[in-house]
């Protein structure tokens, strides 16, 4: 038994008892874990803030090597994010990054890099002034994510020839090959999409753009369209499933 603190986002909750919940975090030091919050129900009051979805906190909780389902004992918050509750746009946008964060990660598997993105995206989002704005947010984080999870498709070089790939009206993008595709070697997939080569210029370029050049950073309305349908189509196609906030976010 170990009693540990960490920073903590929280992702998700969901009810364990007629009194207690379980709270998903995606913590600093622990990766994705879940914690039953004992009494939840009964006192909402006292559990305000751990039990709010994306928020950030400071928490303790006690760890035994029997079970994964751990318990939380202490909590503070350090921001709430404001601006996620002020705007259902921005809502949204943010619980579509927090559902990524649970399908990508697995349980107990620490990865600093990807906590400090979420963070990075959840406060950019809550702070931007518009929905051009947020949608950089969300894709920058969506790409960055992609690339620490592993399923970063390849986006300068055909992923079959490996030749440089000549950018002309469209350009092949196949999910089961993990990238673009030459005008040669395309119809050697039958599955893949017709992407705009700004769209693909575009995403290569946030999956390694500095976090903190996004909020200057806009992206045309049909090139953000384009990137949307790519990643859907690419997403749907690793998890083998469609995502829940898809029908919430444009
Ligand atoms: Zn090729």
């Amino acid at each position: 038994m170990a009693l540990c603190k960490t920073l903590a986002i929280t992702l998700k909750r969901s009810d364990y008892s007629d009194t207690s919940q379980i709270v998903s975090f995606y913590t600093l030091d622990y990766g994705r874990i879940h914690v039953l919050a004992k009494g939840s129900k009964r006192y909402k009051k006292k559990f305000t803030s751990v039990l709010d979805l994306l928020t950030y906190n400071e928490i303790v909780f006690i760890k035994r090597d029997i079970t994964r389902l751990y318990t939380l004992t202490e909590w503070e918050l350090i921001d709430n994010f404001p601006g996620l509750r002020e705007n259902l746009d921005k809502f949204y946008l943010a619980s579509y990054v927090a559902e990524l964060v649970g399908e990508f990660t697995e349980e107990n598997d620490r990865n600093e890099k990807l906590f400090e993105l979420l963070l990075n995206a959840l406060r950019g989002i809550s702070l931007s002034a518009g929905i051009p704005a947020m949608s950089v947010y969300l894709l920058t984080f969506e790409m960055q994510m992609l690339k620490l999870a592993g399923y970063l498709p390849e986006m300068i070089r055909c992923v079959n020839c490996e030749n440089e790939l000549q950018l002309k009206r469209y350009v092949s993008f196949s999910a089961s090959k993990g990238g673009v595709l030459c005008e040669k070697c395309q119809n050697q997939s039958q599955e893949r999409i017709a992407v705009l080569p700004g769209a693909i210029t575009a995403a290569s370029y946030l999956a390694n753009c500095d976090f903190q050049r996004v909020a200057r950073l806009r992206i045309q309305p049909s090139l953000y369209a384009d990137i949307r349908r790519m990643l859907k189509y690419y997403i749907s196609f690793i998890l083998n499933k469609e995502l829940r906030m898809w029908k919430y976010i444009s």
